[in-house]
């Protein structure tokens, strides 16, 4: 799961974590009372208007602007709320539809009052599953785009590993801020920087944090810019503040009707629709439909009851794509018998009228798979069954031609 920027700071801030203070705003007039408050704070005219949507690069498409006066504030936040937002990271990239935004940060003006004097670093904490430890991925070309900088200068990308029993150490923090060419104080803020942004980290149980850019002020201090923040699902159970700020609007609303129906789906680019039963076997069912010449459009996961009901939702998720050209249906019927899923495809196929417009291929195996096949091959529906996995991956690519 996904946090806003300015979700992703609040957590940074709880661990002390210092960040670009702002304050979020829905509609026009909530724009300017946090201007007005941070104005006020600050004592600066200066303050940067922000899209918050679930996307980065939003300063190449226009999302970030720095304003100089109320009135600039009121153009550029009206400009903001409510555009199409493209970014390289929004679907389709800049070529595509764009994202909508609902709400922006309004922030201080990080870089004041001696913007040259400012260095942006980058950093990001995430885990190496080769290495089975998490890394702290730093730079000092941040701001910019981070693969750039990989391919171009590889050199300037370094990663301190960190052993999980052993933790992140006083030694590992003075490496990076020493190879972040910093010295005396700013040295030190980095440190407490990066110890507290680790802390938050764990504790928070993140998959991912990407502070692009990590600001050094000109008065030394180090402060989260930008803050990208992916939790770990799997941990949501035990922080049920954070999982409250799941935003819904900024996820696949297909993604989200599948989950409320249990399934697991994850939509992707090619066009053959799949479901299958257990997560090992979706991985291999995408693998051969990519050998057999397809390429897969989603991933999608039952679960273990695989009835008319639940297939019928199955459908209806993966229909709704219009790329997919065909459906593959790969279930290895353990505990629930192949001829139980038969007659749920079957059943779930009849109640949906002509709502299913392309050929199905259904391979069932394991227990009544032979009761199975002949429930499919004599049900008089447009289905093609198959027993063997290749078999059926040979018949997706037939009926694609
Ligand atoms: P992103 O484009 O989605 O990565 O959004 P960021 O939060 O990283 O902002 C993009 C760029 O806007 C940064 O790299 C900065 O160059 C600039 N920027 C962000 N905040 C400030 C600010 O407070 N003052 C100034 N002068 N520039 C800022
Ligand atoms: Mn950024």
């Amino acid at each position: 799961m996904n946090l806003h920027e300015y979700q992703g700071k609040n957590l940074l801030k709880e661990y002390g974590v210092a960040i670009q203070e702002g304050i979020v705003a829905n509609t026009a007039e909530e724009a300017v009372t946090a201007y007005n408050d941070i104005k006020e704070r600050t004592g600066s005219d200066v303050a940067v208007v922000k899209a918050q949507i679930h996307a980065g690069g939003r300063g190449k498409g226009g999302g970030v602007k720095l304003v100089k006066s109320l009135d600039e504030l009121k153009t550029e936040s009206g400009n903001i709320l409510g555009m199409m937002l493209k970014t390289p990271q929004t679907p389709g990239g800049m070529t595509g539809p764009g994202k909508k935004v609902n709400k922006i940060l309004i922030a201080e003006d990080a870089y004041a009052p001696d913007f040259d004097a400012c260095d942006e670093f980058y950093m990001s904490i995430l885990m190496d599953r080769g290495r089975k430890c998490n890394v702290i991925i730093y730079s000092t070309e941040g701001g910019m785009d981070i693969e750039k900088v990989a391919e171009e200068t590889p050199h300037l990308v370094h990663k301190e590993y960190i052993d999980p029993t052993l933790g992140l150490q006083g030694f590992q923090l003075r490496k990076i801020a020493f190879n972040l060419g910093l010295s005396g104080q700013a040295f030190k803020e980095m440190t407490k920087f990066t110890s507290n942004l680790y802390k938050a980290f764990l504790g928070a149980d993140a998959s991912l944090f990407e502070i692009n850019p990590t600001l050094k002020t000109a008065d030394d201090r180090i402060i989260a810019v930008d803050c990208k923040v992916s939790l770990d699902e799997n941990a949501l159970f035990r922080h049920k503040d954070l999982a409250e700020l799941r935003d819904v609007t900024e996820e696949d609303p297909t993604e989200v009707e599948a989950k409320s129906y249990g399934l697991n789906y994850v939509n992707l680019d090619g066009n053959v629709g799949c479901m299958v039963n257990g997560a090992g076997l979706a991985m291999a069912t995408m693998d051969i439909i990519k050998l057999s010449g397809g390429e897969p459009a989603n991933f999608l996961d039952v679960g273990g009851t695989a009835d008319a009901a639940r297939v019928e939702q199955a459908f209806r998720i993966i229909l709704r794509d219009p790329a997919v050209k065909a459906i593959l249906i790969n279930i290895f019927g353990g505990i629930v018998r192949c001829d139980r899923v038969a007659q749920g495809v079957v059943d779930a196929y009849k109640n949906m009228g002509d709502a299913i417009t392309v050929p199905i291929i259904v391979r069932l195996q394991g227990t009544n798979a032979d009761i199975a096949k002949d429930i499919i091959d004599n049900s008089g529906l447009e289905v093609h069954s198959a027993i063997q996995l290749q078999e059926a991956a040979d018949l997706v690519s037939k009926v694609l031609g």
